[in-house]
C-alpha cells in the first residue's frame, strides 16, 4: 500500500491524541494501515479513514498475536470492507469508541452499542468477516 502523505499521517496522529490506540504509548508513533496490503501494489493514497495511531511494537503485533482483538477493535479492517470509515475504532488510552469522520482528521466519540451495532451492519451477525 501507498504511504499517507505527510498531512494525513500527521493529521492521524493528532486525532488520536498522538497516543497509541492499543497499548497509550505517546511515541514513537507509526501510521498503522487499518487495511492490509493488497498484492501488486495500489496506488491509492491512504486517508484519514485508513490509518491508526499505533507505536511500533503494536503496529507489528496487530499482524501477529494481536490480530484478533485488531480486528475486534476496528485497529485492523478486512480487505472484503470498501470503506473503512464505516467500521468504528477502539482507542485504549481513552477507553472509547470512535467513528471516523468524513472531512479532515477528525473523529467522534460514540457509545459502545452504537459501535457494536455498526459492526453488525458491517460484518454480518455471525461476525463472518472475522
Ligand atoms: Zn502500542
Amino acid at each position: 500500500m501507498a504511504d499517507p502523505t505527510p498531512k494525513v499521517r500527521r493529521g492521524v496522529i493528532e486525532r488520536d491524541g498522538e497516543a497509541c490506540v492499543s497499548c497509550g504509548a505517546q511515541g514513537p508513533l507509526t501510521f498503522q494501515h487499518r487495511r492490509a496490503s493488497g498484492m501488486g501494489g495500489n496506488p491509492t493514497r491512504p486517508g484519514f479513514a485508513d490509518g491508526l495511531a499505533a507505536c511500533a511494537i503494536c503496529n507489528m503485533r496487530f499482524e501477529g498475536d494481536l490480530q484478533t482483538l485488531a480486528l475486534l477493535n476496528g485497529w485492523k479492517v478486512p480487505r472484503g470492507v470498501k470503506d473503512p470509515a464505516r467500521v468504528p475504532y477502539y482507542h485504549a488510552a481513552t477507553d472509547r469508541w470512535y467513528v471516523i469522520t468524513d472531512e479532515g482528521p477528525w473523529r467522534a466519540e460514540i457509545p459502545r452499542e452504537v459501535a457494536v451495532a455498526m459492526k453488525l451492519a458491517v460484518y454480518g451477525p455471525d461476525g463472518s468477516y472475522i
